[in-house]
């Protein structure tokens, strides 16, 4: 029987049905091609109980290991978003220990290195952690729960500032990794997660971030059940522009905290506001998701009738959610680019669709560039701003079809 991952009911209500798909991140070689490839069903639902939505846990991070691995430090931009982070709570909190879960490549960590905080990156992942050790960044392979979290507390002492960024959406066991959270966090400390908000991705449509690798999505009023099952009282949350809407959470081991301050209120009337609070909240979304579906394949169906040319731009992860439940082949998009010469040569799983350089965009000169990396959009407004010069536009499928002029 199904049940919620975080308070055990059995009370689930879907939210979307987005089909079956592979793992959005298993770029297919031309060999692969020609084998099976697996799928495993996209359905989101929300416990009616406690709001948490979810997706049943089918597969594992270590399932979708390939040799391509994330390392954060590649993109500029995130790195300067962690500089700033590591200076304002250095500036405000003055820690004298702080560890970082999921600490990447020490993309956040070698801040505060720089600032001679002593410090502690967790990196499940080994040759991701390999760079950041490189970097100066100390860092343990290891995956948290609440024995890993006790025995760096046992080794290194209780950390004043735990940061989890971009992991509190990846991992399964939800109360497990909480727990580990409460572990390493001083009785009197600070606990700073960043996750995306489920309250923009249902305002603004943003269905296509739903994928395997996320196994939830919160509201601030979920999160804030989830903290408890750990111990830790949420305290403050801001509202970050990251990944099209995310929040930072500020929580402390509850005997230290003195309950959820304003900003948390307001964002929970916000919530309220928006009829997350209630399971009949979620119902319309998926009439929505239908909608952005049918926008774009009038739209590419269209187009190759009237004998224009698509392609894509971009690969990402939650670019394949959305080309596999639109159904879309490269008789619609003939194929898509991306900077990452990982996925050259390669094709998108499930739809199949080639990726190759950027170069060849200017090469092709096609009259449309559907953008799947929509999260970017001023910056590609202006990057790709060369397309106009052969008359071509850019096109934008989420939150609504748009055809920039
Ligand atoms: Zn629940």
């Amino acid at each position: 029987m199904r049940r919620c991952r975080l308070c055990g009911s059995d009370r689930l209500a879907s939210v979307v049905d987005l089909g079956a798909t592979p793992p959005c991140e298993l770029f297919l070689t031309e060999e692969q091609l020609d084998e099976p490839e697996p799928t495993y069903p996209l359905h989101l639902r929300v416990c009616t109980d406690c709001r948490l939505a979810q997706l049943p846990p089918l597969i594992r991070p270590e399932d979708t290991f390939t040799e391509y691995a994330y390392f954060s430090s590649y993109s500029a931009s995130w790195v300067e978003h962690a500089r700033r982070f590591a200076d304002s709570a250095l500036d405000r909190l003055a820690p004298g220990f702080v560890v970082e879960v999921a600490s990447n490549d020490g993309y956040l960590l070698r801040h505060v290195v720089e600032r001679g905080v002593r410090c502690l990156g967790v990196e499940p992942s080994a040759n991701v952690g390999q760079a950041a050790r490189d970097r100066g960044v100390p860092t343990l392979t290891a995956f948290l729960d609440p024995e890993t979290g006790a025995a760096i507390r046992a080794e290194h002492g209780p950390a004043d500032l735990v940061v989890a960024n971009n992991v509190y959406a990846h991992v399964p066991d939800i109360v497990g990794f909480t727990q580990g959270l409460r572990a390493l966090v001083a009785d009197d400390g600070w606990v700073s997660i960043e996750v995306q908000h489920l309250l923009t991705l249902m305002e603004l449509n943003q269905y296509d971030t739903i994928y395997h690798e996320h196994f939830q999505y919160y509201t601030v009023a979920s999160a804030q059940r989830a903290l408890a099952t750990g111990g830790l009282t949420l305290v403050d949350v801001e509202l970050l522009p990251t990944h099209g809407g995310s929040i930072r959470l500020w929580a402390r081991p509850a005997e230290a905290a003195a309950g959820p301050g304003p900003r948390v209120a307001d964002v929970l009337d916000r919530e309220k506001a928006a009829g997350l609070a209630e399971t009949g909240g979620y119902a319309e979304f998926g009439e929505r998701v239908a909608k952005v579906r049918r926008d774009l394949l009038r739209f590419l169906i269209d187009a190759a009738e009237s004998g224009k040319t698509v392609v894509g731009y971009g690969a990402p992860g939650k670019g394949n959610t959305l080309l596999n439940h639109c159904g879309i082949r490269p008789d619609l998009l003939a194929y898509t680019v991306d900077r990452n010469p990982y996925k050259h040569g390669r094709f998108t799983p499930g739809t199949r669709i080639p990726v190759l350089p950027p170069s060849k965009i200017a090469e092709d000169r096609p009259d449309y560039v559907l953008v799947l990396p929509w999260n970017l959009r001023t910056e590609l407004l202006e990057q790709l701003s060369y397309v106009r010069e052969w008359g071509g536009r850019l096109v934008f499928p989420i939150p609504s079809l748009e055809v920039a002029p």
